[in-house]
């Protein structure tokens, strides 16, 4: 049978996830990876493509997966490819969310396309998740937990900082509220208090270190409000013990029958790497979205709510009734 032939757009961490899913995927065949700028190679040898050049593949790919940042890339990056290709992307700017999905409405609509925005672990499967517990039970409580992992903008911010040549951090739940949930009990803590944020810094030599930890903690929208603990470190430990992009999460639901019937869902995630998890959810997506556009014929703008369970699996529906349900 035919491959599902996907491109990659965008190079980066998510970009080098998605060509390790695909390639991976056997129903699945790796056309290129195109970026802005003029790469010497990929890691699997596929063709690397200057963007510029991504029209002469539009009867060649069917799905593009777009892989560029949330921050500014995917906003234009996403209209302009979605006139021409079947898009999936991880826009993750939650306030942006319904602005980037009327702009890939009307441009998919307008097209005859089809694209699936904020795909990933959170918005992705966390999302699904905190849908299913409020549609089961609907008298009851959500919470979502996020780490032990990596913030990549909380790890910017401290980069920025004067005096520090290195530094990442970490969200961490707190284990008094995560077992307050767990049991059922509950809290009425907001995010803030129910998380702690931890820093690892390697500071330039000779540098305040009193003046970095100040800076730190009293910086607005990232720290204040947080309890914070920042560790002066060696390069070599950084090296050693920060060096990689773990994440994960809890999506709590709890919530009542009747007076005096209680339910706890949980739903968690612990990665390795966040960026090779969150790609591997991009390539089932993209799954789906081959069969709804060219199998189904919608066109349109997606989101992970929208898609049915078993258009994400290579195996048959038979087999996910035989095997799976
Ligand atoms: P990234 O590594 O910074 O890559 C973003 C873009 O920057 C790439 O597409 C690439 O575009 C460019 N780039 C990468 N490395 C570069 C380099 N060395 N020099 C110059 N440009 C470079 O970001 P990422 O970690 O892949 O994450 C992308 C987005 O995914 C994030 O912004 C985040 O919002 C989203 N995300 C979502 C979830 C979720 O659960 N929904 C989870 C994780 C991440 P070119 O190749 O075109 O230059």
């Amino acid at each position: 049978t035919k491959k599902i032939r996907i491109g990659i757009c965008g190079y980066g961490n998510l970009g080098h996830g998605v060509e390790l899913a695909v390639n991976r995927a056997e129903d699945m065949e790796l056309v290129g990876i195109f970026s802005r700028r003029d790469l010497p190679g990929t890691a699997s040898g596929v063709p690397a493509i200057n963007l510029k050049h991504v029209l002469e593949y539009k009867d060649k790919i069917d799905v593009m997966i777009l892989c560029g940042g949330s921050a500014t890339d995917l906003i234009d990056q996403g209209p302009e490819l979605a006139q021409h290709f079947v898009t999936v992307d991880s826009f993750d700017t939650h306030p942006r969310i319904p602005e980037h999905f009327a702009n890939m409405d009307a441009i998919t609509k307008a097209n005859n396309t089809a694209a699936i925005i904020s795909v990933g672990w959170d918005p992705g499967l966390f999302s699904l998740m905190r849908v299913l517990g409020d549609s089961v039970l609907p008298e009851g409580k959500s919470y979502t937990f996020w780490g032990k992992g990596v913030s990549q903008g909380h790890s910017d911010a401290i980069r920025r900082i004067p005096g520090v040549k290195n530094g990442k951090q970490y969200t961490i739940p707190k284990e008094e509220y995560l077992e307050a949930v767990r049991s059922g009990k509950g809290t009425d803590a907001p995010g803030n208090e129910m998380h702690l944020r931890e820093c690892f810094v390697v500071p330039e030599e000779g540098a305040d270190l009193q003046a970095i930890e100040t800076a730190i903690k009293t910086m607005p929208n990232y720290f204040v409000g947080y309890e914070t603990t920042v560790h002066f470190i060696s390069e070599d430990e950084f090296a050693k013990n920060h060096s990689g992009i773990p994440h994960g999460g809890f999506v709590f639901r709890n919530g009542k029958t009747d007076d005096t019937t209680s339910h706890v869902m949980e739903f968690s995630l612990k990665l390795d790497s966040n960026p090779q998890f969150t790609s591997s959810v991009l390539t089932a997506f993209a799954r789906a979205m081959y069969r709804l556009h060219f199998e189904q014929g919608k066109s349109g703008a997606f989101t992970v709510l929208d898609i049915p369970f078993a258009l994400l699996s290579p195996k048959a529906p038979a087999d996910l009734r035989k095997f799976m349900l």
